[in-house]
């Protein structure tokens, strides 16, 4: 098996904008339920600062030290291979890093320790958006971020920062998974909305991404992890239980956000290397040394979202002409490596725009890629 990144053939970051959300929870069980479909599964856990997933696991056997010095054999409990800080410096000691530390610990995590070949590798952000997690998206290929949330956060626009320092980087968000949602009754079984339910994905089609699902806030849950007996596991009592289930629906999903952020990846042929509006024009130069200006309105009326565009018929739901004539990006942001995402004047921001559909857009621009009309 080989050190480092090289055999992970999809590195996903799980991460939230502020601790205590439940991050650490969601990325095990999802790693768990990411397993039972019978995928090769890692979790990296960098929440150096209170590293939970060890005693959620529960334990395991310690990292086997390597015949190569230097590496660092991850733990193999329940189906899949993780690594933790906190196997390291004991489950109660406090790890307390100066910022530069923190950086080269995560740096080891991803070129040190013997992953070997993986289908997936779920790395469990520190909760907030500092240094620590900068580094790592940018060290680290990953396809995308999936950010937890509560509904209390999206309220209060928590999510939002965590969202935008993958937009600096450009990693796509896979999704938003709400958690905590809703009480289930550990007595009658009963689900009842303590705080306002369904904000994770009202955030998320505002913000224009996919909305992964919603876990229960479940006593259940907290005495697994507290037990070291996750509530998806092949063997676990509570597998099939209903805050289970969630786990195993919220991977399928997220499998399928995979599966399309890779497809869209591989069929970029040309991207931008400036974008910029003015005079009533976005400007794209290509990394062919081709120029596109598309006049503002004329973009808009494109917008390939799933409002203005039917998605089985391909027709136009809205009428082109009602666009007003003053419409303008207010900005207009990165998405993964395939697209831009433009949020106008008008409110309408949901669209995104593919490199391939935006040279289509131009008639000027040489046709030598495959048109992509579709988000
Ligand atoms: P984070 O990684 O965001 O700091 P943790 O995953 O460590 O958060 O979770 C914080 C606490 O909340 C833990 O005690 C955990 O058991 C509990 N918890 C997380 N999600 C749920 C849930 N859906 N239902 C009940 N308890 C939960």
């Amino acid at each position: 098996m080989e050190a480092g990144m090289k055999q992970v053939r999809n590195a996903l970051a799980v991460a939230s904008g502020k601790g205590g959300v439940g991050k650490s929870t969601v990325a095990t069980h999802l790693a768990l339920a990411l397993a039972r479909t019978g995928a090769k599964v890692g979790l990296m856990d960098s929440d150096i600062y209170g590293p939970s997933v060890p005693t959620m696991l529960g334990g395991g056997p310690p990292p086997q030290p390597s015949a190569q010095p230097g590496l660092i054999h991850p733990v193999e409990t329940r189906g899949i291979r993780y690594i933790s800080m906190g196997l390291f410096a004991g489950r109660d000691t406090p790890v307390i890093w100066r910022g530069p530390m923190a950086t080269k610990m995560v740096q080891q995590f991803l070129s040190q320790v013997v992953w070997g070949e993986l289908d997936y590798l779920l790395i469990d952000l520190p909760p907030g958006t500092g240094d620590v997690q900068l580094t790592l998206t940018q060290s680290a290929p990953l396809v995308g971020a999936v950010i937890v949330t509560t509904p209390q956060d999206v309220a209060v626009g928590v999510t939002l920062r965590g969202l935008r320092m993958f937009e600096q980087v450009q990693v796509p968000i896979l999704g938003i998974i709400e958690n905590m949602s809703s009480f289930v009754c550990p007595h009658c079984g009963k689900a009842t909305e303590i705080f306002r339910h369904g904000g994770g994905r009202k955030a998320a089609e505002e913000l224009g991404v996919p909305f992964l699902g919603e876990v229960p806030l479940d006593p259940a849950l907290a005495a697994a992890g507290d037990a070291g007996e996750p509530v998806v596991s092949a063997e676990g009592a509570m597998k099939d239980s209903p805050t289970a289930r969630a786990f195993v629906e919220i991977a399928e999903r997220l499998l399928q956000q995979v599966k399309s952020v890779n497809s869209l990846t591989a069929s970029v042929r040309h991207h931008p290397t400036e974008v910029k509006s003015a005079d009533g024009v976005v400007e794209i130069t290509w990394n062919d040394g081709h120029v596109s200006r598309l006049p503002f309105r004329a973009l808009r009326q494109a917008c390939p979202c799933a409002l203005c565009v039917d998605e089985w018929s391909g027709e136009r739901r809205t009428d082109p002409n009602r666009i007003l004539m003053s419409v303008r990006p207010l900005d207009i942001r990165r998405v993964g490596r395939y697209g831009l995402q433009f949020n106008w004047s008008d409110l309408h921001g949901s669209g995104i725009y593919t490199y391939d559909y935006l040279r289509s857009l131009d008639p000027t621009a040489p046709k030598d890629s495959a048109t992509q009309a579709k988000t």
